[in-house]
């Protein structure tokens, strides 16, 4: 497995060197806050945030979503993504964190946008905990609504060489991303 590839662009004709990645520094609900509003309300690190707002608190974790590629059984895209728990589930991961709780699967939502998908926001997700410091793992719900998304058919199916390539283009020459997105 490795994680960074290289490829001739379309668009400007070099040869750009990509990682199989893309990862998103905060959550879309953290960077749409006023920066007033992110010092007295939201707290955030790498992997968790917290945004208190007077009716409710929005709990956040980041997580990794993968997508194989199909065409190419040593690549594997990852996006580092922020997704929204529930309270619960959110104290049976920090419980899971200290060791005195069992991996638990929790419900979510995706937090951020992904770049060459039509809209991702509140996609539903699966979070599946991994120990040994690793990330959760983020799978697009295999529900009705959300069966014809391309995400959930990326996710499942995997996607190709080709598309890999025009994800890289875009997040090179950042044409239409939304969000802080970045390669990582
Ligand atoms: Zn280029």
């Amino acid at each position: 497995m490795h994680n960074r590839y290289s490829f001739t662009c379309t668009r400007c004709g070099q040869t750009h060197v990509c990682d199989t990645g893309c990862a998103f520094e905060v959550p879309y609900h953290y960077f749409n806050l006023s920066d007033e509003q992110k010092q007295s309300i939201a707290a955030i690190d790498t992997d968790f945030c917290r945004i208190q707002h007077a009716q409710q608190t929005d709990y956040f974790v980041r997580a990794v979503l993968e997508m194989p590629v199909h065409d190419d059984q040593d690549l594997m895209y990852s996006w580092y993504v922020w997704i929204a728990i529930d309270e619960a589930a959110w104290l049976d991961y920090q419980n899971f964190l200290r060791g005195t709780a069992p991996a638990q699967k929790a419900a979510g939502w995706l937090a951020n946008q992904l770049p060459g998908y039509p809209d991702t926001l509140n996609l539903s997700v699966e979070l599946l905990p991994r120990g040994g410091g690793l990330r959760p793992l983020a799978f697009v719900q295999r529900i009705p609504q959300q069966m014809a998304h391309p995400l959930l058919q990326d996710q499942y199916g995997g996607f190709s060489v080709i598309k890999l390539r025009s994800l890289s283009e875009h997040l090179v020459h950042g044409t239409g991303a939304v969000g802080p997105a970045s390669t990582v």
